[in-house]
């Protein structure tokens, strides 16, 4: 199967919202007036982001899904999206199950593909997202105010422990085992949270490379500190059932969780609630933000804690 007949089989669907979508030059589409153009791209390495024993079909809606965590995370609105594909060969069955997992995530977030780049090399896909978000009112790393209660929505922790099955340094059964692999491998991007946490939170950033490392990307930005209870931070029952150690590791450093963290006024605690129930999502106060920089983590006593999560390795220990 040449390049061309691959694209038009695989990746070709009539245009929609764009008045040009695949097979000219470049692609074409409106921005609806008043509102700011948000893009993002993320790539996915073969051995690096994915492991080869992942279904295609979850590849597909992986490889789509951590774009649109990301204008999730900026409150934006998507609309469309581009994919560069590398791989080895035209396997027609990778293609097939790539292309049905990608395009159910796209549809159910109405996102359109709308062009793209083909070549034979090593598996590297890599997607660039567009979204729209009302001018001014995009969520960002650099509001978080002193006084503002910090939230994560969803629960941390999971793909992590699934890595560790995956690494042998855990065991899992069956259903459990499922679950934590579902959550590595399915992320749903927190898109309705985004858009319904407009003009409420005051920062915002999605889970990636776990919550601490996250966070103090907002601290940074936002030149606040904070204080974290790391026994709050919300967690699957399987989770929940291995030792304090490893669902604080897996929790706090992570990542590929693809939840959001943000801070919200303490006065705007209901309607932070309205938007988790309008997104219905949960979300979970974990901390505060401080005007003392740093990162300082308690347990639920409030006792210091010492952040060494990502430092070691407790899997190997
Ligand atoms: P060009 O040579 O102008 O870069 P290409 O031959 O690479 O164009 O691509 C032809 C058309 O197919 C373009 O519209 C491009 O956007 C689209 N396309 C290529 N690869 C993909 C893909 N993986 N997914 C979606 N569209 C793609
Ligand atoms: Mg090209």
């Amino acid at each position: 199967m040449g390049e061309f007949d691959l694209i038009e089989r695989y990746f070709t669907r009539p245009a929609r919202r764009a008045s040009l979508g695949v097979g000219d030059d470049c692609a074409l589409f409106s921005v609806t007036p008043g509102m700011q153009l948000a893009t993002s791209s993320d790539m996915l390495v073969d051995g690096r982001h994915f492991l080869s024993t992942v279904k295609p079909e979850r590849l597909g809606h992986k490889a789509l899904a951590v774009n649109l965590s990301d204008l999730a995370a900026c409150g934006a609105t998507p609309k469309a999206f581009t994919l560069a594909l590398s791989m080895p060969r035209a396997d027609e069955d990778f293609l097939d199950g790539f292309s049905r997992g990608m395009f159910a995530l796209a549809d159910e977030h109405d996102c359109e593909l709308v062009g793209g780049d083909t070549t034979q090399g090593p598996l590297n896909i890599c997607i660039t997202v567009f979204g729209e978000v009302p001018a001014g009112q995009a969520l960002l790393r650099s509001g978080a105010q002193v006084g503002d209660d910090i939230y994560v929505s969803g629960t941390v922790g999971d793909a992590r422990l699934a890595l560790e099955v995956f690494r042998a340094t855990m065991v899992l059964e069956g259903t459990a085992f499922e679950s934590v692999r579902r959550a590595m491998e399915l992320p749903e991007p927190r898109v309705a949270l985004g858009i319904a946490l407009r003009g409420v939170a005051t920062s915002a950033i999605d889970v990636s490379d776990g919550l601490l490392g996250d966070l103090s990307h907002i601290l940074r930005r936002s030149q606040v500190g904070a204080t974290l209870d790391v026994d709050a931070a919300p967690r699957s029952a399987v989770l929940a059932a291995q030792t304090l150690t490893i669902q604080r590791v897996c929790t706090l450093a992570g990542g590929d969780d693809y939840e959001l963290v943000f801070t919200a006024p303490a006065g705007r605690s209901d309607d932070v609630l309205r938007a988790a129930k309008q997104a219905k999502v949960n979300v979970t106060r974990i901390g505060r933000i401080d005007a003392a920089p740093g990162l300082r983590l308690t347990d639920s006593q409030g006792a210091a804690v010492d952040n060494s999560f990502g430092s070691f390795d407790h899997f190997r220990s």
